[in-house]
């Protein structure tokens, strides 16, 4: 990765984002195969079959290590509430919000982090952390599709605020390769009703369709997609949930969803992973990763698990 770092640091941010996936695609399929396990649930083993389906995971991918992988169950039971976790300081300004993208995994709101202006502290972390940017997965139907679970339970769609230390380094693209690099929120998604801070967000969707389009689209708030009661949190040492999948990443998972249309998760469905140049287009879902094992590692808690056997939020 060192190597991987080195070739890539003088590019521009966007081409070194695509040229890192291009490169680590291709080698994506053997991680795979040694990371994943198996899951006793039958939705996960139509979710592995059907997540296999995208190409990004079609090929073997070359990261060191493998102790600390991303996403997880999270077992209530077996977290540990840690009183020394802070409550999240969050403090996003709209006006550093740029651009939607969907990169054929996802669409990606992208925001300006050359400076502190957006920015997450507190909580489980000891440096600033500044948002670059947010992403979702989903399932196909509202079933499945959020990445991490909790107690097996699946959401039908989870969202990833992706922060970097700015305390440490200088740059995303430098910080994706170390430890203690990147702080990511995943806040579960729900069906219910309409989310009008999200709204806004969907309205631009149909703009970026296709893979590899990009659309201006400025002054969001991400802070509004995160539940009212922000407080209570997972926390674990884990990685990116694509690649280059780096064990960079400390994990903060809200206990408290948020709860979004049918209709509006159908405009997730309706984006497409192909490009408008491919004869045979393939609707964006099932953009997740499978499972990881959790190798030992001890999963935090910021609140008391009373309700030991599930969490009382679970998905509709
Ligand atoms: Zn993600």
């Amino acid at each position: 990765m060192v190597i991987l770092a080195a070739v890539i640091a003088p590019l521009g941010r966007q081409l070194q984002r695509r040229l890192a996936g291009r490169i680590l695609w291709h080698q994506q399929h053997q991680l795979q195969q040694q990371l994943a396990r198996r899951c006793s649930l039958t939705a996960c083993s139509s979710r592995y079959a059907l997540s296999q389906l995208h190409p990004m995971w079609q090929e073997p991918l070359a990261v060191p290590g493998g102790d600390r992988q991303s996403p997880i169950d999270i077992s209530v039971r077996k977290s540990l509430f840690d009183p020394q976790l802070k409550p999240l300081v969050v403090k996003y300004d709209p006006r550093t919000c740029q651009q939607i993208w969907n990169n054929g995994y996802s669409f990606l709101v992208e925001y300006d982090d050359t400076t502190d202006k957006s920015t997450l502290h507190g909580g489980p972390l000891d440096d600033q952390f500044r948002l670059c940017q947010f992403h979702f997965h989903w399932g196909e139907n509202n079933a499945w599709g959020s990445e991490h679970t909790v107690d097996h339970l699946l959401y039908p769609a989870e969202l990833h605020l992706v922060h970097w230390n700015s305390d440490k380094y200088s740059l995303f693209e430098e910080a994706v390769m170390e430890d203690n690099g990147l702080a990511v929120i995943g806040v579960f998604l729900k069906v219910g009703k309409r989310h009008e801070g999200l709204q806004k967000l969907v309205d631009a969707l149909p703009a970026v369709r296709h893979k590899d389009s990009v659309v201006e689209f400025t002054r969001f708030d991400p802070a509004c997609l995160l539940p009212e009661s922000r407080d209570n949190y997972w926390t674990y040492s884990g990685s990116l949930t694509t690649p280059p999948l780096t064990e960079a990443v400390t994990w903060i998972i809200m206990k408290q969803p948020i709860e979004v249309s049918h209709d509006q998760l159908a405009v997730f469905r309706s984006l497409l992973f192909t490009s408008a140049e491919e004869e045979v287009q393939k609707s964006m879902v099932n953009n997740f990763r499978v499972q990881q094992p959790l190798k030992g590692r001890t999963v935090r808690s910021s609140f008391i698990p009373f309700l030991q056997n599930a969490p009382p939020d679970g998905p509709k």
